[in-house]
């Protein structure tokens, strides 16, 4: 009788579906997995229930790929069941490894956010909060309602997360590198290792001519048409490849857009938000107020030069917001290295 094939599952929290769709365009790819793995929670794939993974032994899944960021308790009542039966797990994407767009909501209150989306964007004459009742009836009997937290987490907020694949999604073909990497016949890698990507950074795979960064004035993409040869930051475009970790090929310069920074920080960058505030100060041409004597005109020349930038906070953190190592609060776990 040949041995029973490792576990399979992947899960989905709160996020845009996008890294699952990622994963179902491996195609193909996915029946030549199933001759080394088998998939026993594949919400994207296959119709399962909860049930199915409470009757599975504790650690009997070898893999879960977690994708999401945790909004709501139910996704953290999930990601603790999906640690509990997993051996490794795998945060899935910006979301679940640095809390991606969703943890850009943790500038605002949830009281602002319950205000603005039921009272003010909605008409709401009894002022409804369905958030905030947990139990709720209905004539069909008792629906719990998934509590929204206080604050967007990432994955290893709430449960120890083994490994990370970045991206906003993923790139198919890193999600299928990254799983040689977990079910191959090798060792494992590094506890905590981000998979799927480069250590370096996105410039270092963009095909742009980059030479001296001196920028008077910053403006999107769609004010003017970027010589494509050209690094866009030179061009006075606020393009994340130099904070970003690689392994997309650089996609977005390749199509005349500025990188947005989906695959989290590179290799020593902790923080991707504050590298990228430091990268604009640092190309920021100082020409301009070089020969200034009042604090007053030098700030107000500086302002003229920043003002093309629209919504700093949006810009530099809008998928690493939240900040940490991959592992979260874990050790490394005994069997791997
Ligand atoms: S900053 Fe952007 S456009 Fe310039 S080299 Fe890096 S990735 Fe390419
Ligand atoms: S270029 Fe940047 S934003 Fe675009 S896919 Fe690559 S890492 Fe993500």
């Amino acid at each position: 009788m040949s041995a029973a094939k490792p576990k399979l599952a992947i899960y989905w929290a709160s996020g845009c579906g996008g890294c699952e769709i990622a994963f179902a365009n491996l195609g193909e790819r996915l029946l030549e997995a199933t001759e080394v793995v088998d998939f026993v929670f594949c919400p994207c794939l296959l119709d399962g229930k909860r049930k199915d993974v409470e009757a599975l032994a504790d650690g009997e899944i070898a893999i879960t790929l977690f994708d999401g960021a945790i909004r709501t308790d139910e996704n953290e009542d999930w990601a603790r069941l999906m640690r509990r039966k997993s051996g490794i797990l795998v945060a899935l994407g910006a979301c679940a490894h640095g809390g991606g767009i969703p943890a850009l909501s943790n500038l605002h209150t949830r009281a602002d956010h319950l205000h603005n989306i039921y009272f003010a964007q909605a008409e709401n004459p009894e002022r409804t909060l369905p958030c905030q009742t947990h139990v709720v009836q209905v004539p069909e009997g008792t629906l719990e309602m998934p509590v929204f937290l206080e604050r967007v987490k990432r994955l290893a907020d709430v449960v120890p997360v083994d490994y990370a694949i970045p991206g906003c999604p993923p790139e198919t073909d890193q999600i299928w590198n990254a799983l040689h990497a977990l079910i191959g016949a090798g060792p494992l890698p590094p506890h905590g290792s981000v998979l799927g990507a480069g250590a370096a950074n996105v410039c270092a795979e963009c095909t742009r001519k980059s030479s001296d960064k001196r920028v008077s004035a910053f403006r999107r993409v769609w004010e003017f048409e970027p010589d494509p040869a050209l690094c866009l930051v030179e061009q006075g475009v606020a393009c994340m490849g130099m904070v970003t970790r690689g392994g997309c090929g650089g996609l977005c310069p390749q199509v005349q857009m500025p990188c947005i920074g989906c695959y989290g920080p590179p290799e020593g960058v902790y923080d991707q938000s504050a590298k990228m505030v430091s990268v604009l100060g640092s190309v920021l041409d100082i020409d301009p107020i070089r020969n200034l004597r009042s604090k007053t005109a030098i700030n107000d020349s500086v302002d003229a030069s920043l003002d093309g930038l629209v919504d700093i906070a949006g810009l530099a953190g809008k998928f690493h917001l939240l900040r940490g190592p991959v592992g979260g609060p874990s050790a490394p776990r005994k069997d791997q290295p």
